[in-house]
């Protein structure tokens, strides 16, 4: 394909505000609309756009008849990098193409921001939320997030207070770190950059409205507050939420997802409660040996859910949970990628910053991400030196500390890296998609106006047509089917026309098929046979005599 536009670049130099990621995918899907279209999955709670982009060979079949891959990013607010990386995928799908001839087989679905306002909060203001804060009722003694100092920031506020739980690190004083019993003073406490409503003046302060985690509002093992913090009031209660479902279980041809987060970096796989016993055995070997390639291309440890905690936690569950959701009510290998924090930046592994299991280990894993700082990138807006404020209710505090999303994102300068990384994991998981081909398709005549009419339907992709096994009973893949529709006048005299083959083995899943049919006097076509169902895709055969 020509390619006549440029794809516009990906700057890696900031994160990006909703205005710049719809630019960025409106210009992309202008450049190739051949490869590329924009839509949309619907919009967000303030009206946003939740942009979905669908990349594939348009030329070579519509994407809702090609195995596909989902991608979806920033899922919780803060979590920038998501976006970014998703979007570097797209681009790169495009600028491959055709030298990796992946989308002339499979359609890829990337959803860069599905949480388009709470990413705008993150973005634009550096304040404290994970996927959505509710605000609607406000109540007494309750800080919300302000922009205090007017520096157009949510910061960090530390108040000089007796019963203060943190003091100034003595080894780096930018730090606050945990007061002990021989601490000398000044003691602070702190807060959230913000103003208190209705407060009483008392010490009971509590902050923000209710918090929502949308990564606990899926369907499967869904748990209410105060089971699982954060769920919302119902499966896909948030609507952001809903939409993705509805447009996952809306086509049965998903073979893959892919979700991206930040926290310290790891290739996170299911299950997201339980154990590893709950998983299908074959599906479990097959799951972490996928893992695996994300692991060698990206360096990160490949990390079931349940295990994705520090030194001094047990194992965790989830409830209404990404992976177990893909794996349990789509039956597919899911996958997300913690793209990692500064820690990581900064040169810890994860295996170190997870290992720490005192306070003090944890402190000095902040020290190194400063030092780290200083050292290599002290223009990176990281850190906000903490200047005097008047506050209008607390009195005299101090307002900086750690800019959030930086702090909790990968830094900008390794992205590019770790976007390449995963993004050749994705070329790989790709590659296995499950391909339904219908071969050695004839039609013969065995005399007078009486043809017979043979086809061959295979899969010859890695995976089997219900990608796991889970898959194979899950009433969502509907196993695959042979539909035989005879050309106009032309008689069907076999038995059965259309014909349910069932779910086909990966590389050398066949069933040869036949039928016997009469044509009237001339005629050339004879019948279209096609191929749906499974996640291998819809085929079709126009059927001619002589053929
Ligand atoms: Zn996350």
């Amino acid at each position: 394909m020509p390619a006549d536009v440029p794809l516009p670049p990906l700057s890696f130099d900031h994160f990006f505000t909703y205005a710049e990621v719809t630019e960025f995918v409106e210009t992309l899907a202008a450049a190739r609309p051949d490869l590329c279209r924009l839509s949309s999955l619907g919009t967000s709670r303030d009206g946003r756009q939740l942009h979905l982009l669908t990349i594939t060979d348009f030329s070579t079949g519509a994407p809702e008849d090609k195995p596909a891959y989902l991608i979806h990013g920033n899922i919780h607010a803060t979590e920038l990098a998501g976006t970014h990386t998703a979007l570097y995928t797209a681009r790169r799908l495009l600028l491959d193409y055709p030298a990796s001839d992946l989308l002339r087989r499979v359609a890829f679905y990337i959803v860069p921001r599905i949480n388009p306002d709470g990413a705008e909060f993150a973005v634009s203001t550096g304040g404290q939320i994970r996927s959505r804060t509710d605000r609607s009722e406000r109540r007494a003694n309750t800080l919300y997030q302000e922009d205090v100092n007017g520096d157009g920031r949510l910061l960090t506020m530390r108040q000089q207070h007796p019963d203060g739980r943190f003091v100034a690190d003595p080894l780096d004083p930018r730090l606050l770190v945990p007061r002990r019993a021989d601490s000398p003073g000044p003691y602070y406490r702190q807060f959230p950059e913000g103003i208190i409503h209705e407060w009483d003046g008392g010490d009971d302060i509590r902050i923000e409205g209710r918090g929502f985690d949308w990564n606990r509002n899926w369907s499967y093992d869904w748990r209410p507050e105060p089971e699982q913090w954060g769920a919302g009031d119902f499966p896909f209660s948030e609507p952001e939420m809903r939409a993705i479902a509805e447009f996952m279980h809306g086509g049965g041809n998903l073979f893959a997802v892919l979700g991206y987060h930040t926290g310290p970096a790891a290739v996170l796989r299911p299950p997201s409660t339980g154990s590893l016993a709950d998983m299908d055995q074959e599906d479990d070997q097959v799951c972490q040996d996928i893992a695996l390639i994300g692991a060698r291309e990206t360096g990160f440890p490949v990390v079931p859910v349940i295990e994705y905690h520090d030194g001094r936690s047990r194992d965790i569950n989830l409830r209404g949970h990404f992976h177990n959701f893909g794996y349990q009510h789509l039956g597919l290998f899911v996958y997300e990628f913690e793209l990692g924090t500064m820690l990581n930046t900064a040169g810890l592994s994860t295996e170190e910053v997870f290992a720490a299991r005192t306070a003090e280990e944890g402190e000095e894993h902040m020290r190194r991400v400063l030092r780290w700082w200083d050292a290599n990138a002290p223009d990176y807006p990281l850190f906000a030196p903490w200047q005097p404020c008047e506050h209008p209710q607390l009195g005299p505090v101090e307002v900086g500390g750690l800019v959030r999303p930086l702090m909790y994102n990968p830094g900008l300068m390794q992205l590019p890296r770790i976007a390449e990384a995963t993004y050749r994991f994705t070329l790989e998981h790709a590659a296995l998609h499950p391909r339904v081909v219908l071969e050695d398709v004839t039609a013969e005549s065995v005399g007078g106006p009486v043809y017979r009419v043979r086809a061959r339907v295979a899969n010859r992709g890695h995976f089997p047509t219900h990608v796991s096994d889970r898959g194979r009973g899950l009433a969502r893949l509907r196993p695959t089917r042979v539909e035989f529709c005879p050309a106009e006048g032309v008689r069907l005299l076999s038995a059965q026309g259309h014909v349910e083959v069932g779910h086909l083995e990966g590389v050398t899943g066949s069933r040869t098929l036949e039928w016997f049919v009469s044509a009237p006097d001339g005629a050339v076509d004879l019948c279209t046979v096609r191929v749906l169902g499974g996640a291998g895709g819809s085929v079709s055969a126009a059927v001619r005599t002589g053929g």
